[in-house]
C-alpha cells in the first residue's frame, strides 16, 4: 500500500457544472405534499411566501434531471471544493478486512461538515430575490453555523433557533455562528407563539428540530423580506448536496473502482441523498446493483421502524404535510449526542425509493457509534462527528461481514463531518458516562397518534 494513491482531488474545472435531480428519473415519483388546510397538492407558489422561489421551483421539480449550478455558486465551492476522496488503507488494516474503503472526506469544508453545500445556494438565490434576512433552526449548530457563514458571503442577516438541549451541550457552536454575526435563540423560547405554545405546555421542553423549524418559520412569515432555509429533509437540499457524489463518481473513476455500497448517515437525509443519488442513477438506468445503506441512531429509528404517512415536518404544524416515513411530528428523540440525525422524518424523495427497495437502512446504537468513531480516529487521524460515526459503524460492520466471507468489496462512505466541536461528548464516551437508548412499541405508537390522526 506504501506506493500507492491514498486522496484523489479533482480540478476546479472539474467540480461539477450541475446538481442531480433524482426525481426526474425515479420510477414512481415521490407523492406531492400536501396543503394542510386545503388538502390539495402543493404548489411551487403554495411556498413563496416561506423560501426563496427558485428554491421552491426546485422543490418540485420533477422533470429536469440536471439543474445548473450558478456561476455565483461554484465560485464559493471553489473555495473548499472539491473534497478529497480517501482510500481508508487505516481503517482496512485496523479491521483485517479485504474490503477496499474509500471516504469522501466532507469535513474540510471551513464548516467542519457538508452543510455549507446547500447554504450556499440557498442564500444566493435569497440575495438574487431581493430577501434582506433569513431564518432557519439548527440542531447540534452546524446547519446554523454553514447558514450564518454562507448569509455573511452574499450580505444577508441571520437569525438562527437553536434546539435547547444543544444550545447548551455544544456552547461552542453557538459562539461560532454569534462569530459571523448571527442572532442565535435556544428553541423554545418565548419570542414567539409556537414557542409559547410548546412552554405552556412542558416548561421544561428540551427542544427538538421540530420545535425550532416551527419558531423560524414563524419569524420568516411575520417579517418582511425574510425567507426561512433548511438544511436537510427537503428535495432541493437534497439536490444541492448531489456535488458531493457527482464529485464522488470522479474520484472512484480515477481510483480504478465502483462502489458496491454506498453508505452515509441519516438525519434529514441530505449528506445521504447528496452521495448516494449520482451512483444510484445508474442503479435505476444502468443496472448496476450498488447497495446504498442510510445509517440512523437506534433511538430515532424512522427508517427502520416509521411509518409512511402524512405528516408535518415540524411540532407546531406549519409545513405541509409531506408523505414521509416518520415517527410522528412530536416525537421527542432522547438526548444522544448525535445532534443532527434528531429529527422524526425521512423526506419525499427517500420515503418513496425506500419504500420501492432502492436503499436499505440500519440502526445503531450510541456506544457503538462512538467505537467506531474512536476506531476510525485511530486508524485515519480524523475524530469524526458524531452523526458521522453512524456511517461509519455501518461501514465497519459491512468491512467485518467481508473479513469473514473473504470478499473484497468496495464500500464508499461519507465522512459528513469532523467532531473537534464535540469533544465534550467524546470526554463523556471516554469516562464511560453514555448510554444506549431504545423505544418500545408502545412509545412508537403513542408518538405517531396525531400523525396518524392526519391520515384518516
Ligand atoms: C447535519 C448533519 C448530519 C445530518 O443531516 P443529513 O441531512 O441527514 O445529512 C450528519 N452529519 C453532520 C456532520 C451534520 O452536520
Amino acid at each position: 500500500m506504501s506506493n500507492k494513491t491514498k486522496r484523489f482531488i479533482l480540478s476546479e474545472e472539474e467540480i461539477p457544472h450541475y446538481w442531480y435531480n433524482i426525481q426526474a428519473e425515479m420510477p414512481n415519483k415521490p407523492l406531492p405534499p400536501i396543503h394542510p388546510a386545503t388538502k390539495q397538492p402543493l404548489k411551487p407558489e403554495d411556498l413563496y411566501p416561506i423560501f426563496a422561489e427558485e428554491l421552491c421551483r426546485q422543490e418540485l421539480n420533477q422533470t429536469d434531471a440536471w439543474i445548473e449550478i450558478p456561476e455565483e455558486v461554484r465560485e464559493m465551492y471553489k473555495y473548499y471544493r472539491s473534497t478529497p476522496l480517501v482510500r481508508a488503507y487505516g481503517l482496512e488494516q485496523a479491521l483485517g478486512t479485504p474490503a477496499h474503503i474509500y471516504f469522501k472526506n466532507e469535513s474540510v469544508s471551513p464548516m467542519g461538515s457538508h452543510k455549507l453545500n446547500s447554504a450556499i445556494p440557498q442564500a444566493y438565490y435569497c440575495k438574487k430575490e431581493g430577501v434582506t434576512n433569513v431564518t432557519t433552526e439548527t440542531g447540534a449548530g452546524q446547519w446554523g453555523a454553514a447558514l450564518s457563514y454562507a448569509a455573511r458571503l452574499f450580505g444577508l442577516e441571520a437569525a438562527v433557533y437553536q434546539v435547547k438541549i444543544s444550545y447548551e451541550q455544544k456552547p461552542y457552536r453557538r459562539s461560532i455562528m454569534q462569530t459571523y454575526g448571527a442572532q442565535v435563540t435556544p428553541s423554545p423560547s418565548m419570542s414567539t407563539r409556537a414557542g409559547k405554545n410548546i412552554l405552556t405546555r412542558d416548561p421544561f421542553h428540551q427542544g427538538s428540530l421540530g420545535t425550532a423549524i416551527s419558531e423560524a418559520i414563524e419569524l420568516a412569515t411575520t417579517t418582511p423580506n425574510c425567507k426561512y432555509t433548511l438544511g436537510s429533509v427537503l428535495s432541493h437540499v437534497s439536490l444541492h448536496q448531489t456535488v458531493i457524489g457527482l464529485e464522488a463518481e470522479k474520484q472512484m473513476e480515477m481510483a480504478g473502482e465502483y462502489p458496491d455500497m454506498v453508505i452515509a448517515c441519516f438525519g434529514g437525509g441530505s449528506n445521504f441523498s447528496g452521495i448516494a443519488f449520482p451512483f444510484m442513477r445508474h442503479n435505476i438506468k444502468d443496472g448496476k446493483q450498488t447497495r446504498f445503506i442510510a445509517a440512523e441512531p437506534n433511538s430515532c429509528p424512522k427508517l427502520t421502524r416509521g411509518k409512511f404517512e402524512y405528516d408535518f415536518g415540524d411540532e407546531a404544524g406549519y409545513t405541509p404535510l409531506l408523505p414521509m416515513y416518520t415517527l410522528g411530528h412530536n416525537f421527542r428523540p432522547a438526548n444522544i449526542h448525535a445532534g443532527g440525525l434528531r429529527y422524526h422524518g425521512a423526506g419525499v424523495i427517500i420515503s418513496q425509493l425506500l419504500k420501492d427497495g432502492f436503499m436499505e437502512a440500519v440502526d445503531i446504537p450510541q456506544l457503538e457509534t462512538f467505537q467506531a468513531g474512536t476506531l476510525f480516529a485511530r486508524a485515519e487521524g480524523i475524530i469524526p462527528a458524531p452523526e458521522s460515526s453512524h456511517a461509519i459503524a455501518a461501514t465497519i460492520r459491512e468491512a467485518l461481514k467481508c473479513k469473514e466471507t473473504g470478499e473484497e468489496k468496495v464500500i464508499l462512505f461519507n465522512l459528513s463531518g469532523h467532531g473537534l466541536i464535540d469533544m465534550a461528548a467524546y470526554d463523556q464516551y471516554i469516562a464511560g458516562n453514555l448510554q444506549n437508548y431504545s423505544i418500545s412499541d408502545e412509545e412508537l405508537a403513542a408518538s405517531l397518534k396525531d400523525a396518524d390522526a392526519l391520515n384518516t
